[in-house]
């Protein structure tokens, strides 16, 4: 069976089977996994996800967009950090 990446976005990692979890775990691909709420997202989505990079998470490394907002995290850039 073929696994689309677009089929698992915006699912949750507790929902997926176990072939599909295997596909977003073992094989290549450009999905991410929201770290609080386990929602999955494309990595390079930008207005979905928030890196540790760019932003301060609070001490996860990626986000989406919900939970970011949800613990009130600011980019550096708003903060006047460089990175
Ligand atoms: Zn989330």
């Amino acid at each position: 069976m073929e696994i689309n990446e677009d089929d698992l976005i915006d699912r949750y990692v507790k929902d997926l089977t176990p072939i599909e979890l295997h596909f977003l775990e073992n094989e290549d691909n450009e999905l991410n996994t929201c770290n609080k709420c386990e929602i999955i997202k494309n990595t390079w989505d930008t207005d979905e996800f928030k890196w540790d990079c760019d932003h301060d998470l609070k001490g996860y490394t990626a986000l989406c967009c919900e939970c970011y907002s949800e613990l009130g995290c600011k980019s550096f850039y708003e903060m006047g950090i460089d990175c």
